[in-house]
């Protein structure tokens, strides 16, 4: 026997709008409602919004750093960084340890050190402490995964803890199998193959076609195994190419300003965040990156209309923000730039992305619609089973 309907949700990590239209591929879904605005951060702030419906200041989570308001998961390695990074004088080998002990620690979350100085790592914390897949993630909020467990249905997540491969076969044995009303798959590949290759690479055409190949297919398999398919396929943001990489570090590194006496920053690759320990630091700071070029300083007034000031300045008193394809190098992210990059404002049309889906559903304007979305379909399918 049949099970009555799979709500089945593809979400491809940077599955711009512009790519997809460029490719041709997924062209046997409908994408009624044209390019989807993301919001100001990187994933660890899209994917909450697309999950929650709500901005970076509702849901907390903006950047994957935020300043240690005195319980940050680094807290207790401060003695082991400092043994470590002065008696083999090797950040490399320090992060390798202080990723495991972290990850041993058991946290839920999606975390990176990248290439942040170890003996800065206890000045910040990370905010993603929760499996942002599964229920409770965010205290006050519902993301798709509570509402699963509100309505009593059958569900499995597929995302970044296990390789690609293992997960893609994972979601056809789980669609053969017909259990499940709810199957929820993430993948990260696309985002790191533009990265590597740019927007416009062989290796980026290919990974569209092969992900449209694969698309196609589960949606095939559904069918055998259920009535109705809901099919949901979409990306929290897009990708702009890079080009042009500016230095704000050299100029800070020249200022007679001390780190962690005076001030302290954080770089990321296209955002740089600033807190302020001594008078006239700011105003420094100010005056050594305005003549940069290639980016700017967001005013208080514009992080509020994009949803991302806080007022207790967890993640900086100071934005300085890159234009759309200028990369900070060097940065806390590493020492060349990627060939694409996304976390700019969130009016650049290179970050949109959209909703493909194989059935007519209510008009979406950005991707703070898509996880309510997600959620009425499994209302709609939970009334219809009770009925
Ligand atoms: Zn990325």
């Amino acid at each position: 026997l049949k099970k009555k309907r799979l709500v089945l949700v593809i979400m491809i990590d940077a599955l711009g709008h512009r790519i997809v239209k460029e490719s041709g591929r997924f062209e046997f879904l409908q994408a009624p409602d044209g390019p989807l605005p993301s919001v100001c951060g990187y994933s660890s702030a899209c994917i909450p919004s697309l999950l929650t419906g709500k901005l970076p200041i509702d849901h907390g989570h903006w950047a994957m750093y935020q300043k240690n308001l005195g319980d940050s998961v680094f807290r207790n390695y401060k003695p082991i960084v400092q043994l470590i990074s002065g008696f083999f004088g090797r950040d490399g080998f320090c992060q390798r340890i202080l990723y495991r002990l972290i990850w041993r620690q058991g946290l839920g979350g999606y975390f990176s050190l990248y290439l942040i100085p170890p003996t800065l790592l206890p000045k910040f914390d990370l905010v993603q402490r929760k499996d942002i897949y599964a229920p409770g993630a965010f205290p006050g909020l519902e993301t798709p995964f509570d509402a699963v467990t509100r309505l009593g249905l059958s569900h499995q997540v597929f995302h970044w803890r296990t390789p690609e491969q293992a997960n893609r076969e994972a979601l056809a044995d789980a669609i053969k199998a017909g259990r499940d009303d709810f199957l929820f798959f993430y993948s990260p590949h696309l985002d790191g193959v533009m990265h590597s290759y740019s927007t416009k690479s062989r290796e980026t055409a290919d990974s569209l076609a092969d992900f449209e190949g694969f698309t196609r297919e589960m949606l095939e398999l559904a069918g055998e195994s259920y009535e109705e398919v809901r099919l949901l396929v979409f990306g929290d943001h897009g990708m702009s190419d890079t080009h042009t990489e500016t230095n704000p570090l050299a100029r800070l590194e020249a200022l007679d300003l001390k780190l962690d006496r005076d001030y302290l920053y954080f770089i990321d690759s296209t955002m740089a965040r600033f807190w302020f320990y001594t008078s006239g630091a700011r105003e420094k700071v100010e005056a050594a990156l305005t003549p940069l070029g290639g980016g700017r300083f967001v005013s208080d007034d514009e992080l509020k209309g994009l949803g991302v000031f806080y007022p207790d300045f967890r993640y900086g008193e100071l934005c300085y923000l890159a234009d759309p394809g200028v990369q900070f190098v060097p940065s806390f992210m590493g020492h060349s730039a990627p060939k694409a990059m996304h976390g700019y404002h969130p009016s650049d049309v290179d970050g949109d992305t959209l909703l493909l889906c194989n059935y007519e559903h209510r008009p979406v304007s950005s991707i703070m619609d898509i996880g309510p979305l997600i959620t009425e379909e499994l209302e709609a399918l939970a009334g219809e089973g009770r009925e």
